[in-house]
């Protein structure tokens, strides 16, 4: 039973990368029937951002991933950090640090002259035998955790296999700062471990971060969970994926008319795979996906298949549900009697509900005006005389025209008797009823405007 979280910091909207560590982490918490915590790691009250927080749950919503209990704000739990902090100073395993700015930027400076890696050098750590300096007036101090002086912490990732940090990686890390206030590695080892994390997956630029978390859980004695870091997202040209390339809002993908099932499938299989299957419902990924096949190099952003994907999931999710997304693009639909025979048309195209809302609008918006090339085809006396004897055969056969076969049946004919070569016809048509060049088969329009409505175009095109 894995305990599982997703934990960001609303410092900006979520974007894909995050959403594909939440994915992993809920796929592994339901598949194991255990529990995916949502928490809001929002102590830097400079960096928050309330509509970014919003946005977060928002997507969350979107895309149907549920989480257990409240969700969890670290800016409420300052008091909890405190008193391990305290803990910590009690039990000698942190200390006050009255160092300066301007003595930690000297350290520093001569560190990097001696090229060594900046670290602090502990003169406030408190030794047997040792003498700390006086301590300075009027400076509050930060509190510095006694990190191991020597030896390698280690641990086991479950993408990256053993992971070892030589000990001078890590120095004695300040855990609260001269206000008090916790730090970021503090408040991340402290919330996981008090709501009992088994599993903690996330993007592999934490991975510098795990060594710190480990020195906090050993300090106060806590279980140390599993981790697994996962690769970042690339562009196609193997950069870090940018805002244009995909690592954008969560809720731009809605506004672009993806459907939250093609995200989902798209983003379980960038970095995570289950032999050659490409189309995976919520259903398999719980049945299938396990974070110990996660991909140990990075993935590559590729917007071609998210597309290919989500044609896949329009053509597949009910027209009653397709009505129900298509609202959201101001294309309402319900009440409609023709709502089946034109969203099965118009889905066989449409990579994207925008797409498919366009495709919907050229059949059904009055066209107010016509292609400049088409409409030359009207000038022509015998284009209009031809189109004048199709209402007509239309008119006269109207009580048996309902699907678009019943329009061909009694087209053919008329096609042969007039000598006219089919696009002849059609193209004309196709203008009358919708304005351009560009749609689907004219029998299908023609079937779903019916009978009236085709009639009016037609005469609207030629008078
Ligand atoms: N709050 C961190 C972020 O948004 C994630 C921390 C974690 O997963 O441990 O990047």
């Amino acid at each position: 039973m894995a305990i599982t979280r997703f934990a960001p910091s609303p410092t900006g909207y979520l974007h894909i990368g995050g959403l594909r560590t939440a994915l992993y982490s809920y796929l592994w918490a339901r598949k194991t029937n255990g529990e995916f915590r949502l928490r809001i790691e929002d102590t830097d009250t400079q960096r928050n951002n309330e509509d970014a927080m919003k946005a977060i749950i928002e997507a969350f919503d979107w895309v149907g991933l549920s989480y257990d209990g409240e969700v969890e704000y670290q800016s409420k739990r300052v008091d909890i950090y405190k008193k391990y902090i305290q803990q910590l100073l009690d039990e000698g395993k942190a200390y006050n640090c009255y160092m300066s700015k301007e003595e930690l930027d000297a350290l520093r400076e001569e560190q990097m002259a001696n090229k060594q890696t900046p670290r602090y050098d502990g003169t406030w750590r408190p030794e047997e035998g040792k003498t700390l300096p006086a301590i300075p007036e009027g400076v509050e101090p930060v509190v510095r955790i006694k990190a191991p002086s020597d030896g390698v912490i280690t641990f086991i990732d479950g993408v990256k296999s053993i992971m070892n940090f030589d000990c001078s990686e890590v120095d004695d890390f300040v855990i609260a700062r001269s206000n008090g206030m916790p730090t970021y590695n503090f408040v991340v080892a402290i919330d996981d471990a008090l709501m009992g994390m088994t599993d903690v997956i996330r993007g592999d630029d934490h991975l510098t971060n795990t060594p710190k978390q480990i020195v906090i859980y050993e300090a106060l004695g806590f279980d140390v969970p599993k981790f697994y870091h996962v690769p970042m997202i690339n562009n196609p040209s193997g950069k870090k994926l940018s805002k244009r390339d995909g690592a954008m809002d969560v809720m731009e993908y809605k506004r672009r008319g993806y459907l939250p099932e093609a995200l989902l499938n798209f983003l379980v299989r960038l970095g995570w795979s289950n032999k050659d299957q490409e189309i995976f419902s919520m259903k398999e990924m719980l049945e299938l996906f396990d974070p110990t096949n996660i991909n140990k190099s990075a993935s590559s952003y590729n917007e071609e298949k998210l597309l290919w994907l989500n044609a896949h999931y329009i053509k597949n999710v009910s027209n009653e549900r397709l009505a129900k997304e298509l609202e959201f693009f101001d294309c309402h639909l319900e009440g409609h009697d023709k709502k089946e025979m034109l969203l099965d048309l118009c889905k066989e195209r449409a990579q994207t509900l925008v797409e498919l809302k366009e495709a919907i609008s050229v059949i059904l918006d009055v066209p107010t005006e016509y292609e400049a090339k088409g409409s030359k085809k009207f000038v022509k006396e015998n284009t209009i005389k031809v189109l004048e004897s199709y209402v007509q055969l239309l008119e006269e056969n109207k009580n048996s025209l309902h699907l678009a076969c019943d329009y061909e049946l009694i087209t053919k004919p008329f096609i042969e008797e007039f000598e006219l070569k089919f696009p002849q016809l059609f193209q004309p048509i196709r203008i009358a009823l919708t304005g351009g060049t560009q749609a689907p088969s004219v029998y299908d329009i023609m079937a779903i405007l019916g009978f009236e409505e085709t009639k009016t175009r037609i005469n609207n095109a030629i008078n």
